[in-house]
């Protein structure tokens, strides 16, 4: 393409919130045939909403929400948001932890009242080495459907669980099927569990999913597919996609999501907005036929 007519589209594309950081990468566009979404935040709205709580022994109600929300009081992920908030709603305190780290894709580790508190899912807390027995006989008694939650442990003991609500986007299934008939597979990458995910996959038709990865495993699940010769766009929000938007022909950061994945994906779509990744396609199409 011409700089002027990459000038062009550059322009174009930033009065419909969407930037164009590597007009390179915009050429792939055309050559599609494989569009890989993550679920929390791009697929859905990424706004989950704590749904139901469970406490085991030796942790009270209040002592479970304290935990969680404070151990998350600086996360960016949306679980951690969503257990700020829950506690904000029930009047309950959120202390500033002493420390603070953030894993990608398994939770997050504080330390807060000389305690070490960790929330994340159940890989993370199985390699941390905590009993999960309480839980899993909660589990066998048929308590919860297939939705996404994370445990909450305290110095060690599983203290607590959380389950979220997380919608569907409304424009996604329409988006995902105008792909699918413009000859593009879509597939559904996530870190959240099998069963969240291919609860989302069915409601989304998409023709692939793999769950339960790690950052580091959604960079190589999109390098296998380049390998297989597809040309390949990875859609994304968190700092947990910045390694597949990488490593994508077309990495494409959605949301106001984190600066991470912002900095590592060819183009931005500002708003929170799937339709806004057919109108990119659009753009790209007219931009690259019109020099040819
Ligand atoms: P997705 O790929 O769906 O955007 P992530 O990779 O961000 O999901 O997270 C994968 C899983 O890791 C989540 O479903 C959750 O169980 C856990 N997790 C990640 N970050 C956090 C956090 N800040 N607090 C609690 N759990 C987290
Ligand atoms: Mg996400």
């Amino acid at each position: 393409a011409t700089p002027t007519a990459i000038a062009v589209a550059t322009g174009k594309a930033a009065e419909e919130n969407i930037l164009i950081k590597n007009p390179e990468a915009l050429e792939y566009a055309n050559r599609l045939n494989y569009v890989v979404f993550d679920k929390t935040g791009t697929l859905t709205y990424g706004q989950p909403m704590v749904k139901k709580m469970e406490v085991f022994s030796g942790c009270s109600e209040e002592e479970a929400i304290f935990f969680a929300a404070s151990a998350e009081k600086n996360s960016e992920h949306p679980f951690g948001k969503a257990l700020v908030e829950f506690a904000r709603k029930r009047g309950l305190k959120v202390e500033e932890p002493d420390e603070f780290y953030y894993l990608p894709g398994k939770g997050v580790v504080a330390q807060l009242k000389g305690k070490e508190v960790l929330v994340g899912n159940r890989r993370f807390m199985e390699e941390a080495g905590l009993a999960l027995d309480e839980f899993e006989r909660f589990l066998s008694e048929g308590n919860i459907e297939g939705i996404s939650y994370v445990l909450v442990a305290v110095d060690g003991r599983l203290c607590s669980a959380f389950w979220f609500e997380d919608k569907v986007k409304e424009e996604a299934l329409e988006v995902l099927q105008i792909l699918k008939k413009k000859g593009i597979k879509v597939g559904l990458l996530t870190g959240d569990a099998w069963q969240t995910a291919k609860e989302v996959a069915k409601k989304l038709e998409v023709d692939e999913v793999w769950a339960e990865v790690l950052p580091q495993e959604k960079a190589l699940k999109i390098e296998e597919l380049r390998e297989k010769g597809n040309i390949v766009s990875m859609v994304g929000d968190g700092v947990n996609d910045a390694p597949a938007l990488a490593k994508a022909h077309l990495g494409v950061a959605i949301g106001s999501g984190t600066e991470v994945a912002s900095a590592t994906a060819d183009l931005i779509l500002i708003k929170n907005d799937l339709r806004d990744l057919l109108k990119a396609l659009r753009l790209a199409e007219i931009t690259y036929k019109k020099i040819k």
